[in-house]
């Protein structure tokens, strides 16, 4: 969709230790509903006593009152929305105009955010270099880069700042008040009075530099971060095709430029045109301030007044305003090339196409959300009508990311789009969409189809995710934008009443849209994408051509200027930065752990099975295990395909329409994942396991298990057209995305050189996963490939080797476990298999996977302690140590990557990567460096440095959990709160000296299992410079 347009401060860290899944593959579903709006708080307060999750509390009460004023805010709105339990209110500032919306709920990850419109006309990016300049240093806080350096100071549960088409935000999360004022003072100044700092510019955005910075006879090259990250971000194609989809849809005004920056385009954006760009948009009067959560407001407002808004006055902020796309009286057509993906579907499918409509106004918000609505039943599963007409007949690979309704810009959109298709399907995707709008036009919905969407929808809003704060902000910020009511848009079932009303009052109500938005709609874009072999050639030489004209137009004086400020900017990289300005917590505002409610395990007909009693919101969570350690070496490796087709089959009893419709009008859908664990104990086995997920309301719960008995008992594979297709939707689907999370499929793959266990599951989820699949599939028939599934399926569905979790609310919890029970009567029981493989360590080695983009993603990985091991905390908090203080500077600041890091994994892997890298040999070099830059800076480990990288671990540790996911750690890792508790403080006791002794046994010597891993361009002198000998995968 559009809406994946935003450009980020940070780039992705890898994710939470204990839960990290394995990359994520597949989007089978597309769903617009899967980013709106999840998550209210429990109806019933937990009794007394009862254990409370911290970031669910109730009781409300109202806090401020309509007309009256606050610390310079008048209050205009309150409204109590019963859907998420919470109170809006909307204020004013007197002064200056700014609104400011609070959302009162008894929720302790709180938000805060900073909205401005902001409004580029070109595509230098102006607005996202200066999204990133703002958090370089500010009159109160004058200090290099303290968003990074807060970063380590704060116990954020989010922090970062984003661009999109027609805005900049500025959001926060944490539960900890001392650290939410404590950020708040550094964003408030960041956006009001920053620096600007003409090095800073150089830095973010872009800059001419000598290749040898003390050599003036060396060549000059552009550098920025900014502008390495945009180059990385349109490596990727999805990236162009949306882009391009969003410039050409909405051409008129600013929709009609890269608010990112287009790289060829960012090296015309000069310090000047930025710095009055930020006297312009970032105004009070052209922002908006969003509140969430439980801590004081007043506190807020008093700040906010105080120490900024009360200083200006107020403006006219029509400036920024958008006007609406005029539409268009004939439809149009574009065409624009991509890079050739060398590790995508072949040459001559490599093609995308998309047809976009304008739809409506997004202020118009009930029309909107019907609109929405209409989409999902128009492209969701298989029984929406475009799923029938472009995705069965079989002839791409499947929807492409595009595709859904998107709501980020003043006018909305319906995009339907295909990936990895013939050119000369082209016009047969045009044929078949007009066809496919008559045909609904003239015979209308089916209604059991438009119910179960509804369904799903309702049941998204009970679902509670640990985030809502920040979802809510995400999901509201495009309408706020424009000035919509934001406050109704969150009455999601008064909506989804009025619909219903619309659909009973008027049969033919959707085919009545379905006229107007599609059938009689001229404002149409048919977008088409090939792949161009010259790509990659032509932005070279394109940027080669800019170059050679920015160089020219130098005089003496402005080369010199150059070569001085190269000198500048890395002295003040390197210099020592004067930290002790910002704020940071202090040990006893962390000493806490969070409190989670008891798990209790029990043995139910021989199934340990795992409860927990959590306030739910009405729903039933379920997770079953099973144990696949048994199967043999081919049928792991078809696992994944499995889990991605077991649920789209249908079984003896529906076909896959009739039961993908029941699935969707009972529960948030059953779900299939591999997961592979490794023993944290020793780390000298691993296993794997199938796991099934699924949760329903309350009320459907015996419906739930007896469609999980359905589909376990009687799955269908025999629909061999239909597997066929889905398991070429699947790898493509597989395939898309490397570049995007470039640094986790690196250390996957480095991690892969390290231990058999990594190297199988590479083989299942990492890039090896594309190519074993391609090749998989070409050596196999398709009835072949079904015998193997359905051997797997008969394999592995049974109780014998299952374990299952259930997180419930206390009150339905005896109700779920009845169910349960039966659930199991109806399972078969089998031989237990065996249940760990012993895990081999490898011998080191270093492999290259040649990928045709501009930029790399760098890896090292070696072989540690696992989670259980004394080192392990200490290990810990020496990656992030290292992460802050030596490769952000080095490999982020100095070497222009978009984002660096090192983590170390519960398995005892730990990995070092780089993220849209402009190098790979330096940093690789960088890497194996990490021992002498620690020696150097013996002197300076002190235990603030100590205590900041603490902090970092702990924003892992202690990240809300959702209810359902309750207990998890446990279920799959077996560790319990009492280890959990235990790791924590053993984390916050660790001392200089034990942090000195885990550097000299760890990172002295070459460790003896290691792996480095590259995925980026072709390089002739990897092996001459490196010294090593490379594996190439082409
Ligand atoms: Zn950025």
């Amino acid at each position: 969709m559009l809406t994946h347009l935003k450009w980020l401060r940070a780039a992705p860290r890898p994710a939470n230790m204990l839960c990290s899944q394995m990359v994520k593959r597949t989007c089978k579903n597309v769903s617009a509903f899967e980013k709106v709006l999840s998550v209210p708080k429990p109806k019933n307060a937990p009794a007394a006593g009862q254990l409370k999750i911290p970031h669910m509390i109730s009781q409300r009460e109202q806090k401020l009152n309509e007309g009256m004023v606050y610390e310079g805010f008048q209050c205009e709105r309150v409204e109590y929305i019963p859907d998420f339990e919470l109170t809006s209110y909307t204020l004013r500032h007197e002064g200056t105009g700014t609104e400011f919306w609070y959302l009162d709920r008894k929720d302790t990850n709180n938000v805060f955010s900073i909205n401005f419109r902001t409004t580029p006309f070109d595509s230098t990016g102006l607005p996202h270099i200066l999204e990133h300049l703002a958090l370089c240093g500010s009159k109160k806080f004058p200090v290099r880069d303290p968003f990074f350096k807060m970063l380590n100071r704060s116990v954020a549960t989010f922090m970062n700042a984003m661009t999109g088409p027609d805005y900049t935000l500025y959001p926060f999360s944490t539960m900890n008040e001392v650290d939410f004022r404590n950020l708040q003072r550094i964003y408030l100044d960041a956006v009001f009075r920053p620096n600007l700092d003409y090095l800073d510019f150089l830095q973010e955005g872009w800059r001419l530099e000598y290749s040898d910075l003390r050599n003036r006879e060396s060549e000059l090259v552009i550098k920025g971060v900014v502008y390495n990250e945009m180059k990385g971000a349109f490596s990727e194609n999805s990236q162009v095709f949306g882009q391009n989809l969003l410039n050409n849809m909405l051409p008129n005004h600013t929709y009609g430029h890269v608010s990112g920056g287009n790289p060829l385009e960012i090296p015309k954006l000069t310090h000047t045109d930025l710095v009055e760009f930020h006297r312009k948009y970032y105004h009070p009067s052209n922002a908006r301030i969003y509140c969430y959560g439980s801590f004081d407001v007043n506190k807020t407002l008093a700040f906010v007044n105080k120490k900024y808004l009360n200083q200006y006055e107020c403006i006219d902020n029509s400036y920024s305003r958008i006007p609406g796309q005029p539409r268009w009286s004939e439809p149009r057509n574009v065409h624009i090339s991509s890079r050739l993906d060398n590790m995508g579907a072949a040459f001559d499918r490599q093609n995308q196409i998309a047809i976009a409509l304008l739809m409506c106004d997004m202020t118009d918000i009930q029309e909107s959300f019907e609109l929405n609505v209409l989409s999902e039943v128009l492209i969701r599963g298989p029984n929406s009508a475009f799923y029938k007409s472009l995705i069965e007949p079989n002839f791409s690979g499947g929807y492409n990311q595009s595709t859904g309704y998107s709501a980020d810009c003043k006018d909305t959109a319906f995009v339907v789009g295909l990936q990895d298709l013939r050119v000369e399907d082209f016009k047969r995707v045009s044929e078949l969409f007009d066809r496919t709008v008559c045909k609904t036009i003239e015979n209308g919905f089916e209604q059991g189809h438009v119910e179960s969407i509804l369904h799903n929808l309702e049941l998204s809003l009970k679902h509670q995710s640990p985030h809502f704060g920040n979802a809510l902000l995400f999901n509201s910020t495009a309408l706020w934008n424009h000035d919509g009511d934001v406050v109704s848009n969150l009455r999601v079932s008064e909506m989804i009443a009025r619909l219903r009303a619309n659909l009973t009052r008027n049969r033919h109500y959707l085919q009545e849209k379905m006229m107007r938005y599609f059938a009689n709609n001229t404002h149409r874009l048919t977008l088409t994408m090939s792949p161009d072999e010259l790509y990659e050639e032509n932005f070279k030489q394109a940027e080669a051509e800019m170059l050679k004209q920015k160089i020219n137009a130098l005089d003496k004086q402005q080369s010199e200027e150059i070569y001085q400020n190269g000198l500048k900017l890395e002295a003040s990289q390197k210099a020592v930065p004067n930290t002790d300005l910002l704020p940071c917590l202090t040990i006893s505002d962390v000493k806490e752990p969070p409190k989670w409610p008891k798990i209790s395990t029990t043995t139910i007909q021989e199934v340990p099975t795992q409860v927990c009693k959590v306030p739910t919101n009405e729903i039933t969570y379920l997770k079953c295990l099973f144990n696949i350690t048994g199967l043999s070496r081919d049928e792991v490796m078809l696992v994944p395909l499995f889990c991605n087709v077991i649920n789209d089959m249908g079984t003896e009893e529906h076909d896959y329409r009739e039961f993908d419709k029941l699935v969707l009008s009972k529960t948030a859908g059953i779900d299939f994942k591999l997961n592979f664990v490794e023993n944290i104990y020793d780390a000298k086995s691993y296993r794997l396991g199938l796991m099934m997920t699924t949760h329903a309301l309350d009320k459907n719960v015996p419906d739930m298990f007896a469609l999980c008995q359905e589909l376990l008992l009687n799955f269908k594979l025999d629909d061999i057209d239909r597997l066929k297709m889905l398991i070429e939707n699947y790898i493509s689907n597989i395939s898309v995305g490397i570049a995007s999370s470039g640094h986790l499929y690196a250390m996957l793959s480095s991690s892969a050189l390290v231990t058999d266990a990594a190297k199988l599951k590479s083989m299942l989820s990492g890039v090896d996963h594309i190519d074993f699949m391609k090749t998989f599939v070409k050596q196999n028939g398709t009835a072949e490939i079904c015998d193997k599934l359905k051997a797997i399926g008969r394999k592995v569905f049974n109780k014998t080797n299952m374990r299952a979790a259930i997180n419930s609310s206390e009150s339905y919890q005896p109700t779920a476990v009845q169910h349960y029970k039966s659930f199991l009567d109806s399972l078969p029981a089998q031989e237990k298999t065996k249940s760990s493989n012993e895990l081999q360590l490898l011998e080191p080695s270093c492999q290259h996977y040649i990928m045709n983009i501009p930029v790399n993603y760098c890896a090292k990985a070696f072989f540690a302690v696992p989670y259980l091991h004394h080192d392990h905390p200490t290990l810990r908090v020496l990656a992030k140590l290292v992460s802050a203080k030596y490769l952000l500077p080095v490999v982020r600041e100095q070497n222009g990557a978009y984002g660096a890091g090192a983590k170390i994994s519960s398995d005892g892997i730990f990995s070092f990567y780089s993220y849209r890298d402009p190098h790979s040999i330096k940093t690789l070099a960088a890497f194996d460096n990490t021992y002498e830059w620690l020696q150097a800076e013996n002197d300076k480990l002190d235990q603030q440095t100590l205590f900041e990288a603490k902090l970092g671990v702990l924003q892992q540790l202690d990240s809300p959990i959702a209810p359902g996911n309750i207990g998890i750690d446990y279920f799959l890792y077996e560790v319990s709160q009492e280890m959990f508790v235990k790791y924590r403080s053993r984390m916050l006791s660790v001392t200089v000296e034990e942090l000195r002794s885990v550097i000299d046994k760890y990172f002295k010597e070459q460790p003896k299992h290691y792996g480095k891993c590259i995925l980026g361009p072709a390089n002739e002198k990897l092996e001459q410079e490196t010294k090593q000998k490379w594996k190439i995968i082409a």
